[in-house]
């Protein structure tokens, strides 16, 4: 089996076996606590917050704490396979690398949602006939109140 590379990251059913290659493949050690954080992103497929993260690896690692979780995402993020996203005056939420999607944060729920890719496009063209700055969306989170909180 091929081992796998950062960019095949969003192939939803990856198997155990599977996850257990790209550590490899990204010279990190294989521990049950990585490959059950690194199932439970690939598995979410988005961009979470580390005690949603948490919860998600508790179901491949029960007892799995979410400074394990946190540490886990560290050596993910240097080795290549994780990224974050800054979140206002929070911790960082994480991703798979490679993925660049701009999300929204609720302020007052921490809901997280994809921006549409057409709802900056305009914004980053605009800024940059204006003034030649080139916006790179994507790192930071916007911030703002989700559709169930502003009801
Ligand atoms: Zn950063
Ligand atoms: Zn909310």
């Amino acid at each position: 089996m091929q081992p796998k590379v950062a960019n095949a990251f969003d192939q939803r059913d990856w198997m155990p076996e599977e996850a257990a290659e790209a550590l490899r493949a990204h010279g990190c050690r294989v521990t049950l606590p990585r490959l059950a954080v690194l199932r439970a992103l690939i598995e979410h497929g988005g961009t979470i917050d580390a005690t949603q993260l948490t919860a998600r690896a508790q179901c491949y690692e029960p007892g799995i704490h979410e400074a394990t979780v946190y540490r886990t995402v560290k050596v993910f993020a240097e080795v290549g396979i994780a990224s974050h996203v800054h979140a206002g005056h929070g911790p960082s939420l994480v991703r798979l690398a490679g993925n660049q999607q701009l999300v929204a944060v609720c302020r007052d729920c921490g809901a997280i949602s994809p921006v549409p890719g057409g709802a900056v496009d305009q914004l980053v063209l605009d800024v940059e006939s204006a003034t030649g700055f080139v916006i790179e969306p994507g790192h930071f989170a916007l911030e703002g109140v989700c559709a169930t909180c502003a009801r």
